[in-house]
């Protein structure tokens, strides 16, 4: 029998996760409070897979078996089989945390509980368990079953064996793990949110235009997408809220989050989802 990973979230990144699993032979149970979301995650998985077959990178064939692959559940106790949980619910803390103290009573003593956090403390979610030398980050770019990145982050406790065991695992979907340690925003957004933090100054001050600092980025950096662009697809709300605890965890003034940036955030001015950030959509 294949091993078995739960999924916690269906959301964008859960269902990408689930979605990789269980086309390279994983069973899978995808795990969300919200049926809604798991039928729509469901979804966007068959909608993904159409792609790839249209792209000639799947066989048609192996759809119905790929879906087949992915149960759905409602309940944290349908994590009892899995040998590794990950955790792809909204990003906050008092919510992951509670998820975790209640994955550490449900699932198998054995089992590893990564999360998919994109900032908060590895090592404070894994204070929540009993058993944090098994609690690691497992943090998937999205689109997943496009983005080849995986930042797997070790907290202070995670130990050698569970972090052989992911990268190992990150291998075994097609994924390049990279190991890295429980700092603010890890690496990926302790370099890319100052950036993009930057572009939104530039942008205040009138150094550009969104689509002169954009341009400047893509053709002089050779960035496939410019950073005010990438900041809409990503989500404002988001950028700020990471860019808020790399400011309180690192504590240098170099990340305070532009006011222009918060202002947005304010006027509900999000990027893609909410059609309007720094582009009009
Ligand atoms: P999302 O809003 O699309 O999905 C979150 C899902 O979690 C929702 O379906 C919600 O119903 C579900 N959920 C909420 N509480 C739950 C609970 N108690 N149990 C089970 N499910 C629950 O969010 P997302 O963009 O998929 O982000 C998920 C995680 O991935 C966050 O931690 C985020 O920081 C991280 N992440 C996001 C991105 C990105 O670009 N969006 C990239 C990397 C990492």
């Amino acid at each position: 029998m294949a091993e078995r990973v739960a999924v916690i979230g269906a959301g964008q990144m859960g269902n990408g996760i689930a979605h990789v699993f269980a086309q390279n032979g994983f069973d899978v149970t995808m795990i969300d409070v919200s049926a809604a979301a798991l039928g729509h995650g469901v979804g966007t998985i068959a909608g993904n897979l159409d792609r790839q077959i249209k792209k000639g990178t799947l066989q048609p064939a192996d759809k119905d078996a790929i879906l087949g692959r992915v149960a759905t559940e409602q309940s944290l106790s349908a994590v009892k089989d899995a040998a590794l949980v990950i955790e792809a619910a909204t990003e906050n803390r008092d919510l992951k945390f509670k998820i975790f103290a209640d994955l550490d009573d449900a699932a198998n003593p054995d089992a590893i509980l990564a999360t998919n956090t994109s900032s908060i403390s590895i090592t404070e979610i894994a204070a929540r368990t009993k058993r944090p030398d098994k609690v690691i980050g497992m943090h998937f770019m999205n689109p997943v079953p496009v983005m080849q990145l995986v930042e797997v982050i070790r907290g202070l406790a995670t130990s050698d064996a569970t972090t052989q065991r992911v990268l190992a695992l990150s291998k075994a979907v097609g994924k390049t793990a990279v190991e890295v340690q429980d700092y603010p925003g890890f690496v990926a957004n302790r370099i890319l949110m100052p950036m993009i933090n930057e572009a939104v100054y530039c942008l205040m001050e009138g150094v550009g235009t969104a689509e002169s600092i954009d341009t400047v980025m893509k053709l002089g950096m050779n960035h496939p997408m410019g950073p005010l662009a990438l900041a809409d697809l990503i989500g404002l709300d988001t950028c700020l809220a990471i860019l808020d605890v790399l400011h309180d965890g690192l504590g240098d003034p170099k990340y305070r989050a532009c006011p222009l940036l918060r202002k947005y955030v304010a006027a509900g001015w999000l990027g893609r989802k909410t059609k309007r950030g720094f582009f009009a959509y």
